[in-house]
């Protein structure tokens, strides 16, 4: 009888609310470091510094020279469905910054010890905040210079089995290397360090030419086979770089898409690639390529993913077929039938 009987239904308390969101939004370390990163560019830093041990697991600490935030704001910085970036019409289709939802500090505070350090610009002083699996203790003063940094202790400590399915720490670090390099690629004026224990991975300065941040990744092999590409449609803007057939892969990861400053996957546009190179390249290997696109951002909507790795577009026949001709009218005017099969 009972199993036929009213069912309670309860509001679940915000800790777990939480836990459960950041089991969509956080998987691996490397997707702290993504929603980090992401939130020092918003803050409009122009040097941010990550340090990383245990391949992110023990320690996940990033430093920017941001905007910084208020003692005030520390809390609510924490606090899920709070954000200072969505518009005051709380559109969600003019976002012009990575972050929106107001979602990441507090997933990840809510599956980790988290502290914060911040001085908000034009304030004398900075302030501390230390969330515990959650829990929020009160802000305290602390002597930081202008800007945020967030120290993340202990992923996934309260939520085993999340915790048991990490890999080792070096498929972990390997993944926020990757989460790393999106972010720095996609912000080449930005300085970004990057610091596996005592261990300087990157130093990369800042620069106005993308194909210096390239290289500083990928090496000249990279760096001398890149062939220029600029479209300027009305409404898809394409520029960026996509290199010679001789460079080719055995996969396609090494197809870095930024639509509007932002990393994204796309298999039809990965699609459009592949046909661009058709006949350049032997069957089973992949085109490398740098391409940043632009476009309105009504064209697009970035609320699709969890983690906003994929988008949708209101035309995306469109951006497809511009994508392909300007590929191939690029590859019309290079003579590049000569390199077909030099590589190995
Ligand atoms: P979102 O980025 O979607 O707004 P987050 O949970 O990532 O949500 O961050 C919540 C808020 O905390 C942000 O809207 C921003 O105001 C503030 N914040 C987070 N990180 C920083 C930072 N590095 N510098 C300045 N402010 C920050
Ligand atoms: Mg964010």
């Amino acid at each position: 009888a009972a199993a036929h009987g009213p069912r309670i239904i309860r509001q679940l308390p915000a800790q777990l609310v939480n836990q459960i969101a950041a089991g969509e939004v956080i998987e691996r370390p490397a997707s702290v470091v993504k929603e980090l990163l992401e939130n020092s560019i918003d803050a409009g830093a122009s040097r941010v510094e990550l340090t990383i041990v245990g391949g992110g697991v023990e320690l996940i600490r990033i430093s920017d020279d941001g905007c910084g935030m208020t003692a005030e704001q520390l809390p609510l910085a924490v606090t899920s469905h709070a954000t200072s970036k969505l518009p005051e019409d709380d559109s969600l289709f003019h976002v012009g910054t990575l972050g929106f939802r107001g979602e990441a500090l507090a997933s990840i505070a809510s599956v980790s010890q988290m502290t914060i350090r911040s001085r908000a610009e034009g304030t004398p002083s900075g302030s501390q905040i230390d969330v515990r699996g959650g829990v929020i203790e009160s802000p305290g003063p602390c002597g930081c210079p202008v800007g945020t940094t967030i120290e993340v202790r202990n992923l996934f400590f309260n939520t085993p089995v999340r915790r048991k399915f990490l890999k080792t720490p070096q498929t972990e670090r390997g993944h926020i290397v990757e989460a790393f390099t999106r972010l720095a690629l996609a912000n080449p004026k930005v300085h970004f360090v990057l610091r596996n224990g005592e261990k300087e991975m990157y130093d990369l300065l800042p620069t106005p030419r993308w194909a210096d941040r390239i290289e500083a990744f990928f090496g000249t092999e990279i760096s001398e086979s890149l062939i220029l590409i600029e479209s300027d449609d009305a409404q898809v803007k394409i520029f960026g770089f996509a290199c010679d057939p001789a460079v080719s892969r055995g996969n396609n990861r090494m197809q870095y898409l930024f639509l509007n400053g932002r990393h994204i996957r796309d298999r039809a546009l990965q699609h459009a690639l592949g046909e661009a190179y058709r006949g350049l390249l032997m069957v089973g290997r992949h085109p490398v390529c740098f391409l940043r696109m632009t476009m309105p951002p009504d064209m697009i909507d970035v609320n699709v993913h969890p983690a906003k790795l994929e988008v949708r577009f209101t035309d995306s026949g469109r951006v497809y077929s511009r994508l392909l001709q300007t590929l191939r009218q690029r590859f019309l005017s290079t003579d590049m039938t000569h390199r077909v099969g030099s590589a190995p």
